[in-house]
Parts: C-alpha cells; sequence; structure tokens
C-alpha cells in the first residue's frame, strides 16, 4: 500500500491541496519591512498582564513598520477554553484600546482575507497539511494507548533515558502501511503523528530577536499532530496557520523557547521560510521576601488586566508602563519628549531585557501619577465621572451636582510648568479632595493638627482671622501679607528666615498659623495649595467649617 492509499484511507474528504490554500491566501503585498504579527490566545476568557505586554508589542511592531495586526483565537486545546471565553479577551483588549487590522471581532464576527482566525474552525486545512505529511511518508497514524505510552515512559526512567516517542520508542513508525491500514479499518482509535527527520545529537540554531543566537538539539520526538478529536495541537496548528495567514514575525512569551526546534523543524519538512521569532521575557515580581517569581495571576490581583480598570488607572498610563517595561530606553526618551506619546515612539527588539521584566506596581503608579498631572482639568474630571458611575455612584452624582466646583478643585496647581501630581488612579481622587464637599465634610471628622495643638489658641486664632484679615477678593499676594499680618500680631514670627535662626523666641510662625487655617477647613495638613483652597470654598463655606470645629 502507498503513502497516498494510506493518506487517502485516513482523510477521504479531503481533495484541496497545500497549494489551493496558498493561493486563497497569497502573499501580502506589504510594504518592505512591514511586519505581521499577531497575538493568538486560547480563548480562557480574560488576559494576564504578562499575555497584555506580549499583545501590545505585537501590535506594537506592525504600528511602526505599516504592517498587519491580528488576533487569532487558539481554541483546539478543550482544557484551556471556557464559555464565552472570546468575549472576555476581545473586551480586554479594548479596554486597554489595542485595535486589531483582522481576526476576531467578537464570538461571532471576524475580519479579514486570511480567516478563519478561530483554530477550530479551520479543521480542514490542517487535514489537507496532514494528509500532505503521510502521502510524503512524513507523518503516520500511532495506535499507542495512553497505558502503552506511560509503559514506554516507564521503561525511559528505569533506563535513564530521555522521555518521549522518539527513535526505536516510536512503536507505529514501524508498522506498515498495510498493518496501519487493517487497524484503521479495523476501527481501532489513532493519532497522527509527525515522523521526525531529526536528530537529538545535531544541533540546530534560532535567531530570536531579543535574545540572539540560541542553540538546541534537533528535534527528533514524533510529536503529535493530529489529536483523536480530529483537532491539531498546537505546535501543527501554529505552522499551518503562521503560515498561510504570512505571519513575518512570532511575537510571545518565553515560555515556547523550549518548542521552537519543532516548530523549525516543522517548517523545514514543508519547506516553508520560518518566520522571525521574538521570545518576551517572563514578566516577574519581587515577592515579599525578595525572591523573583513570575506574576500569578492567583496571588497577585494586579495581574488581572481589570484590576486597571476597577482602579481607575488610565489605559495610556499602563501602556506607558508597559512601554518602560519593553525598551529599557523609553524613559528616559519620554521624560525629554513629555508632549509626545507611544505612537511616536519607535519599539527595537534588541532594546528588551532579556532576563524578563520585573513589574513593579509603584512604578506603575508614579507614572499614571504623572500622566494624570499632564491631563487637563476637564479630562481629570470627565475620565473621572466616567469611573465613578460605574463604581462609586455616590461620588458620581456629587460630581455630576458640581461640575464646575469639581473642575476648579481639579485644577489647582494643574496646567502649570510642574504640574501637581497626587493622584495615581481615579479611585484615589476622592481620598485628595473628599474635604472640599460638604456632603463629606460632616460627622467624625479627624482633625491632623501640628505644631499649635491647644484648642484655645487655635480658637483665638481663627476668630481673629476671619474677623479681621480674611478677604474673599484677596489676590494670593493680598492674602499671604495678611496671613503674615496676623501672625505677627498674635505674636508668631512672619518671617521665615528669621524664625529658623531664632527658633526660641516664638512660639511659632507663619507656617503654623497657615496650618490651623489648613486644618481648620480641610482637616489635613497636607493639601494642595491653600490660597486656592479658601477661595474654591469661600467664606460662608469657610464660617461654617470654623464654627463646627468649636462644636469639637
Ligand atoms: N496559544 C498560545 C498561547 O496560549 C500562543 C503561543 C504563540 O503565540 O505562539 O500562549
Amino acid at each position: 500500500m502507498t503513502n497516498k492509499e494510506l493518506a487517502d484511507l485516513i482523510f477521504p474528504h479531503v481533495t484541496k491541496t497545500i497549494e489551493d490554500y496558498e493561493k486563497m491566501y497569497p502573499e501580502r503585498n506589504l510594504p518592505e519591512g512591514a511586519v505581521v504579527s499577531r497575538f493568538a490566545p486560547s480563548p480562557t476568557g480574560f488576559v494576564h498582564m504578562g499575555s497584555l505586554r506580549s499583545a501590545f508589542i505585537a501590535k506594537k511592531v506592525p504600528q511602526d513598520t505599516g504592517g498587519v495586526f491580528y488576533l487569532r483565537i487558539e481554541d483546539t486545546d478543550g482544557a484551556r477554553t471556557v464559555e464565552n471565553g472570546i468575549q472576555g479577551i476581545i473586551d480586554d483588549l479594548k479596554n486597554f484600546e489595542i485595535t486589531i487590522d483582522e481576526g476576531v471581532v467578537s464570538e461571532t464576527e471576524q475580519k479579514g482575507a486570511y480567516g478563519p482566525y478561530i483554530q477550530s474552525q479551520r479543521k480542514e486545512i490542517y487535514e489537507t497539511f496532514a494528509k500532505y505529511l503521510i502521502e510524503q511518508g512524513l507523518a503516520y497514524p500511532c495506535f499507542c494507548s495512553p497505558e502503552e505510552i506511560e509503559e514506554i515512559r516507564t521503561m525511559q526512567e528505569l533506563n535513564k533515558e530521555r522521555i518521549g516517542y522518539y527513535g526505536s520508542y516510536a512503536k507505529c513508525r514501524f508498522l506498515t502501511n498495510e498493518e496501519r491500514a487493517e487497524r484503521i479499518r479495523r476501527g481501532d482509535p489513532y493519532i497522527i503523528r509527525l515522523k521526525s527527520p531529526g536528530n537529538f545529537q545535531n544541533k540546530v540554531v534560532l535567531q530570536d530577536l531579543v535574545r540572539g543566537k540560541i542553540e538546541f538539539p534537533e528535534n527528533d520526538l514524533d510529536i503529535v499532530i493530529i489529536k483523536s478529536d480530529g483537532l491539531p495541537l498546537y505546535h501543527f496548528a501554529h505552522l499551518v496557520d503562521d503560515h498561510l495567514m504570512r505571519t513575518t514575525h512570532i511575537i510571545r512569551g518565553d515560555e515556547w523557547i523550549s518548542s521552537t526546534p519543532v516548530h523549525l523543524q516543522l517548517f523545514q519538512v514543508f519547506g516553508f521560510e520560518p518566520p522571525k521569532y521574538a521570545h518576551l521575557g517572563t514578566v516577574m515580581k519581587v515577592d515579599e521576601n525578595g525572591t523573583r517569581r513570575k506574576l500569578s495571576k492567583r496571588k497577585d490581583p494586579e495581574a488581572a488586566v481589570s484590576y486597571y480598570h476597577q482602579q481607575g488607572i488610565p489605559v495610556e498610563a499602563v501602556k506607558l508602563y508597559l512601554m518602560t517595561i519593553a525598551n529599557t530606553n523609553f524613559e528616559s526618551w519620554w521624560d525629554q519628549n513629555p508632549t509626545l506619546g507611544i505612537d511616536d515612539f519607535k519599539f527595537d527588539f534588541k532594546k528588551m531585557s532579556v532576563s524578563g521584566s520585573l513589574f513593579d506596581l509603584e512604578k506603575l503608579l508614579n507614572i499614571s501619577k504623572s500622566y494624570i498631572s499632564r491631563m487637563k482639568a476637564t479630562e481629570v474630571y470627565d475620565s473621572l465621572l466616567l469611573w465613578a458611575k460605574e463604581f462609586d455612584q455616590e461620588f458620581a452624582s456629587i460630581l455630576e451636582k458640581y461640575k464646575d466646583y469639581s473642575i476648579a478643585i481639579f485644577n489647582i496647581e494643574r496646567e502649570q510648568k510642574k504640574p501637581r501630581k497626587d493622584y495615581a488612579s481615579f479611585s484615589s481622587i476622592k481620598d485628595c479632595v473628599w474635604y472640599m464637599y460638604d456632603e463629606y465634610f460632616t460627622g467624625d471628622l479627624e482633625y491632623q493638627f501640628g505644631k499649635i495643638q491647644d484648642r484655645e489658641e487655635i480658637r483665638k486664632i481663627l476668630k481673629l482671622y476671619l474677623e479681621k484679615y480674611y478677604q474673599e477678593s484677596d489676590d494670593k499676594d493680598t492674602w499671604f501679607q495678611k496671613v503674615k499680618q496676623l501672625s505677627e500680631e498674635l505674636g508668631y514670627c512672619s518671617d521665615m528666615k528669621e524664625y529658623k535662626a531664632n527658633p526660641d523666641q516664638y512660639p511659632g510662625s507663619v507656617a503654623d498659623i497657615s496650618t490651623v487655617i489648613r486644618v481648620a477647613v480641610t482637616t489635613s495638613a497636607m493639601t494642595p495649595d491653600l490660597y486656592e483652597i479658601l477661595r474654591l470654598l469661600g467664606r460662608e463655606r469657610i464660617e461654617k467649617r470654623i464654627e463646627l470645629l468649636e462644636t469639637k
């Protein structure tokens, strides 16, 4: 029985050839140097921070080069598939504004001429490729039961040999086509394996775009290409899809490095040119006890990309952070070009850290602070309102009720050369500004007074301030002069230099007097510009707050 007859027996319904598919999915007509890359997750329902980083880079490179970025869903492994798992991924990508040129748009829609982009819908294509290999004598049906595979393993362990289905252990390699046909006709279950042409003693070289040259032993395992359910295993699907979708760059996590010898071999047996590979270092975290470990979706809430949405950390800030950990030169570039964004920066594989990136939430929050500090007050208002509508309805209605007032609050020390950086996320803004709203300035207030603690003294300072010095219409200089006069009248030092030189001669300074006023109207000794705060609060509120303090 010829290989061709065996192939026809296994795949009688497959009538197309590889050439037919190559014609259907021709080389892409793109400018020189354009990169075609993809994000290829299993439909697990969410995107982990590490995969988001891969997706982000897989999109950035085609964007920089005028290429194509597409989303392919790899659902041939039932164990990694969850219900509505595709939608979750699409939503996460959408939240991070990682848009696609081609691929899966929703559970039911796809776009692009190189689809279908869901692997389970490509069964016949994989079969065509597998049929070709059988015809060439480069693949064969394997009838080994799980028990037999286990036996081989035990034997290999006993003999201290490499584990796997290879060489003389690959029993079904040695069946004749007649024996194969007979067992198939008899209805014996089987899978299809590659007849690996590799020799473990030989070396194969991968020129990885991130890590440079890596040498591996050649693959000699007769890997499974088609499973018993008729669907391909990952390696084989990767070859078929990335060939026909005309992928130029495989950008993925470095957990796939050890599979590359298999992938290179598959391209070789088909005579296809392999794509370029870029294996991205693992995203890690430093544990409480100082050890580095992989960012874990079980232990680290920040590993789930939904966390950023809930916390109200701007998407752009997360992207800036991802770019910072992706390319070591990005941060200084951004410092030098504060008005430019990620789109203006050219990503470079050579500027990636090989050993992996350390995920540092503190740093991300700092970037977020810088980013929010550069937003306009109206933008802060709009984004905060959007966030609050979803996560803090009470605050949302307060923001809506006092729109202009709120924008004015967010404008304190903003839109200037060195804007104030105190909002790390939208969820943290309320903690910074609550005291500006009477709705929150009630009940059990905890006043954090500074040097001047004596209640009588505080009362005296505030009374005199309101009666004699506070004038709503004063400009900033006049206002400050008056706080100085108030200090002098009460025997406090109004000149900080003089006070620093002779601290013992005074009960305190103008700074301590300001603190009393500040704490009385906000409860906190740490606030943005006091003049601005008083101006926004206005006389009526200030008086009420001072009265309220009297009752405490
Ligand atoms: N489906 C693989 C995963 O879930 C994709 C690996 C690749 O990008 O080649 O990670």
